[in-house]
């Protein structure tokens, strides 16, 4: 069973104040025995005193008698007159012990002889039989011991009054214990219910509560309690630094194995596509060995061989300007850049290229400043473009217009070509990937050149979107923060 700290503390208060009670009531009632002792003993001694000059003034009158005689013959008479003078019970005893004056209505026991032989020795003693006493003196006259009166005392007020203050002190003590664990009890109560409370404040942090509030005292407590609110805060924030790092550090674990997913990806993607340009390559070089005098095959190869170099040598390009965008060495330039003029001189490039599509171009051009990296911006362009050269329908058409708005410089670069399915749309900006390979590959294309302009896009702060894209063409929007002044 678990004691409570407030009984414990009012059982051991009321305790200390019984003891004390006790040894206060000890102290008196030995006090008031003792005072009695010694009243009654000096009383007894005076009626001895009493007594003997009596008998020595009734020896003298009765001169003829010895005081013996005068004992065996009149103690009788004597005891009877000495319990008229003192107001005591008397017995007389002779030399010898014998009663001479009426018997005892008591004695007789061993203790009472031991006492009488004593007294006869010419020494005072007394015995006390709860409330009697037989105080046992000798009869002297001047020649010595005659005999020995007993007197009687009666002790009864004396252990009246003696059990009264006993009961009392009982009273006191028991009504001391009882007020004082009262007391206590409700004294201690605050003082409990400050520690009970806090066991509750530390049995909330063990749950894992750590938002917990002190207790408004002056005391130690309260001060205890600020003490263990502040730990709290402390292991909280420690527990806070913890999880916020755990999380941090499963983010990078996570990102760090789907980095390396990708390289591999990358990776197996690169080796595959080498491949394909490689083998062709390859394949011709063998046939040109065997039929050195083929001149048609020498033609045909002669194509193939130079587009197939040409379609690696751009491939190692976008994938070695991939590589350097991901590890952060891309050196950009930023300079203020008027998209329209840009935009022109790209759309020059590439008119060859139109036309041998049998294309039209539409441009809605106005002057548009951005700062961005010219280069890269070129790269951008040229790509999206190319993509609408690519994927256009016979005849189709390629619109290019610029926009300002809200502070933003749009660029759109829509055509009306094959589209894109909607399944392809989130897949069609990671490296190599293709929605149709056979087609991509007739034009060149190895799924790079839409991740290449995404990376080089957002590296300048800017975004690109596949605004549209169904059976009727694509359109694609990049956008960069407008600059007002050149
Ligand atoms: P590729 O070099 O093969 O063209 P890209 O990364 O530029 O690779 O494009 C990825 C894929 O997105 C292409 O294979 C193509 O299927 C699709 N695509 C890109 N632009 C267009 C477009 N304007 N119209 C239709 N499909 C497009």
């Amino acid at each position: 069973m678990r004691i409570s700290i407030k009984i414990k503390f009012s059982i051991f208060l009321a305790i200390l104040l019984l003891f004390t009670v006790f040894i206060l009531s000890l102290l008196v009632l030995r006090g008031i025995r003792s005072n009695q002792v010694e009243q009654y003993e000096r009383y007894l001694e005076r009626q001895t005193e009493t007594a003997n000059v009596y008998f020595m003034q009734t020896i003298l009158a009765e001169s003829n008698k010895s005081s013996q005689i005068f004992l065996n013959t009149k103690g009788v008479e004597f005891a009877r007159q000495l319990e008229l003078l003192t107001g005591q019970s008397v017995v007389l005893y002779d030399r010898d012990g014998a009663v001479v004056s009426k018997k005892p209505a008591s004695g007789g026991s061993d203790r009472m002889k031991r006492i009488l032989e004593y007294s006869l020795e010419g020494k005072t003693a007394y015995l006390v039989e709860q409330d009697e006493l037989y105080y046992l003196t000798p009869l002297s006259v001047e020649n010595g011991q005659v005999g020995v009166i007993q007197f009687y005392y009666s002790l009864k007020e004396d252990n009246d009054f003696y059990n009264r203050i006993r009961q009392t002190c009982i009273s006191i003590g028991a009504i001391i214990f009882l007020l004082s664990f009262i007391l206590a009890y409700f004294y201690f109560d605050s003082f409990a219910n400050g520690i009970i409370k806090l066991e509750r404040m530390v049995d909330r942090v063990r749950e894992g509560h750590y938002d917990i509030s002190f207790l408004k005292r002056k005391d130690e407590i309260g001060r205890l309690s600020v003490g263990i609110r502040d730990m709290s805060r402390q292991i909280m924030a420690t527990m806070n630094e913890m999880v916020g790092e755990q999380e941090k550090l499963t983010l990078a674990v996570n990102k760090l194995s789907l980095l390396d997913q990708q390289q591999k990806q990358f990776i197996g993607n690169v080796t595959h596509e080498f491949k394909t340009p490689l083998t062709s390559i390859r394949a011709y070089v063998d046939l040109l060995e065997m039929y050195p005098d083929d001149n048609q095959l020498m033609e045909t190869a002669k194509k193939i061989i130079k587009s197939e170099t040409e379609r690696l040598y751009e491939m190692v390009d976008k994938v070695l300007q991939l590589s350097a965008l991901e590890k952060y060495d891309f050196e950009y330039h930023p300079e203020i850049i008027d998209t329209k003029l840009i935009i022109e001189s790209v759309l020059q490039s590439l008119s060859g290229k139109m036309n041998k599509f049998g294309l039209e171009l539409e441009t809605e051009l106005t002057e548009a400043y951005i700062s961005a990296d010219k280069d890269s911006l070129v790269i951008i362009l040229v790509n999206l473009l190319d993509n609408a050269i690519k994927y256009n329908k016979v005849n189709g058409k390629v619109l290019v217009k610029n926009y300002i708005r809200d502070s933003y410089v749009f660029i759109e670069i829509s055509d009306t070509g094959i589209g894109i399915p909607k399944e392809a749309a989130d897949r069609i900006f990671d490296p190599f990937y293709t929605v149709d390979k056979n087609r991509s590959r007739q034009s060149g294309g190895a799924g790079l050149g839409l991740s290449l302009v995404k990376r080089y896009t957002e590296r300048q702060g800017g975004k690109i979107t596949l605004v549209q894209s169904d059976s009727s063409g694509t359109s694609f929007g990049i956008s960069f923060p407008v600059v007002h002044s050149i």
